[in-house]
């Protein structure tokens, strides 16, 4: 591959940034709710930390990371350069549960709870580390082998059950739907996922938060309700 120069990269991602904040906008006011409702989630999983600190001087403020060791060295470097930055960070990849510790430390939403096993750990570091932690229950709505999340089947249990832990504080729901090019073949997952949470809420929880839509399909997930995206390819480019 050609070599590119930095300055070119730098104005790509705000190129990038400034296409995907237009196209959030569009289908937000399109799907009747006002643009500053849905926030985008910058991926930066396997993105080195010079090109998040350009991403983060361009104003992006909550970036999504996918593997704890990975977030960590990241995160440390970013809180040492700017420690008034006011960056969010999400845990948006499948979370181990003897990783529970760590990611207390680290994240200030988990959108990746899965298991009642997984909720009293990250409970117990929580409650210990005199910490609320905001939860996304992650669930899986497709069949695919290799994807996590709690089954729809027993989701009302997860949710309960969360509900009462004193340092959990859970926002809402997230998925991810099987890979597509076609944003038509991935919405009713985005819809099924939004009708769980409208299930939920007649039983009296309060799930406000959708994290749905990535690069692929995010104005797809807005139009069915997302009120986060995901997108790394979108602004970053291709994964090495
Ligand atoms: C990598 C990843 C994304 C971003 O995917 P893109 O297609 O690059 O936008 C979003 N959500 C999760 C959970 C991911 O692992």
């Amino acid at each position: 591959m050609k070599d590119i120069k930095i300055g070119t990269i730098n104005s790509l991602i705000l190129e990038n940034i400034k296409n995907i904040y237009r196209k959030i906008s569009s289908a937000a006011i399109r799907s009747g709710r006002n643009p500053f409702d849905v926030k985008l989630i910058a991926v930066t999983k396997t993105v080195d930390i010079e090109i998040i600190k350009e991403a983060v001087s361009f104003g992006l403020r909550a970036l999504g990371e996918s593997r704890v060791q990975e977030a960590q060295k990241k995160i440390a470097d970013c809180r040492a350069q700017c420690a008034d930055c006011d960056i969010e960070w999400h845990m948006i990849g499948h979370l181990q549960k003897n990783k529970a510790k760590v990611a207390v430390e680290l994240f200030d939403l988990i959108q990746s709870l899965d298991s009642i096993e997984l909720a009293k750990e990250l409970n117990k570091h929580s409650e210990k580390a005199g910490k609320i932690q905001r939860v996304l229950i992650e669930v899986k709505l497709s069949e695919e082998e290799s994807k996590y999340g709690i089954a729809k089947e027993s989701l009302m249990d997860l949710i309960e059950f969360v509900s009462e832990m004193k340092n959990l504080k859970l926002e809402g729901l997230m998925t991810i739907p099987p890979f597509s090019d076609n944003p038509e073949i991935v919405r009713p997952y985005f819809k099924k996922l939004r009708e769980l949470r409208d299930q939920a809420e007649r039983k009296g929880y309060s799930l406000p938060e959708l994290s749905m839509g990535m690069t692929n399909d995010y104005e797809t997930a807005i139009l069915e309700g997302a009120t986060m995206v995901r997108i790394g390819t979108g602004i970053f480019g291709e994964r090495r």
